[in-house]
């Protein structure tokens, strides 16, 4: 496993892999989450690049960029152990040098939900995200579910730039308990670790009332809410969606596929889950 930090080193051990060539975009802190995504791409491809790089530019002022975990040398015994070919490690100032000043901004889809909440995050996001194809080139990228509003504003840049990946998009890993595994897990005291399965409960009530015909927006919407607020832990419920997959617009009623999304706080730690209903 060749680990490069250089942008000139990396982009040129990737023109000289063999294709198929995977590219797994990371922040690090790995979790069995990030690994299935590997595993899955280790599978599909020839060669396989794993990005690991905590990007400042998608942490809005206040988050917590400054202790989000970061452990190099774990990630790379674990990349190690699942027969990774190529990790790009690069520092800030390599992402962004001094005199950095151009940047991807997704249009109305990046501007709700997350993007409503976390003002320039997905701007943050595609521009990272474009540096790393155009570096890397790869045949195809690994993207999970557990940030859905993240797929679709990817897969809307890869078709918008002519980007040329496939976007391969991975199911969301959970706890035996339904939780989404997520690095910002590891803030949950004991007590909120114990009531955040809550989220996943919550969705999954409203996906088996759709399943039995209940199709309002508002209906479903409300279901969710209802059982989150029963959770006194659940400090803060910043939204409940339910979305139209293509153009993330609210809907009254669902037709088509529909992302059911939310985002809470408990205490200081904000968690983001969704299902799809179709
Ligand atoms: P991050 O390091 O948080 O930027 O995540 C890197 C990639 O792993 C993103 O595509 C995430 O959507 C994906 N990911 C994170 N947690 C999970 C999970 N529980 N299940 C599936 N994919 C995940």
């Amino acid at each position: 496993m060749r680990i490069i930090e250089n942008s000139q080193e990396m982009a040129q051990a990737c023109r000289e892999a063999c294709r198929p060539l995977g590219l797994v975009p990371t922040m690090g802190a790995l979790h069995e989450g990030h690994l299935t995504l590997v595993r899955r791409a280790r599978q599909e491809n020839q060669r396989l690049a794993v990005s690991i790089f905590v990007n400042p530019t998608q942490f809005s002022q206040g988050e917590d960029l400054s202790r989000y975990p970061r452990d190099l040398e774990r990630d790379l015994a674990l990349l190690r152990q699942e027969g990774v070919d190529l990790v790009y490690a690069p520092s800030s100032k390599e992402i962004y040098p001094p005199g950095f000043d151009t940047w991807v901004d997704p249009g109305a889809l990046a501007d709700r939900l997350e993007g409503a909440a976390r003002p320039g995050h997905f701007r943050g996001v595609a521009t990272v995200v474009t540096k790393l194809f155009n570096l890397v080139r790869p045949d195809r990228a690994y993207f999970g579910q557990k940030d859905g509003q993240q797929v679709l504003v990817i897969q809307r840049l890869v078709l918008d730039l002519n980007l040329g990946v496939e976007v391969v998009v991975v199911p969301t890993v959970r706890e035996p308990d339904g939780l989404a595994l997520s690095t910002r897990n590891s803030y949950l005291t004991p007590e909120q670790r114990k009531a955040a399965p809550v989220i996943f409960r919550a969705l999954s009530q409203a996906l088996v009332l759709h399943r039995h015909g209940m199709a309002g927006g508002e209906e479903l919407r409300s279901v969710v809410r209802r059982i989150l607020e029963l959770e006194p832990l659940v400090e803060q419920i910043e939204y409940v969606s339910l979305a139209d997959c293509g153009t993330l617009e609210e809907l009254d009623v669902i037709a088509g596929r529909a992302m059911l999304s939310v985002a809470v706080r408990l205490g200081q730690t904000r968690l983001i889950d969704n299902l799809i209903l179709y």
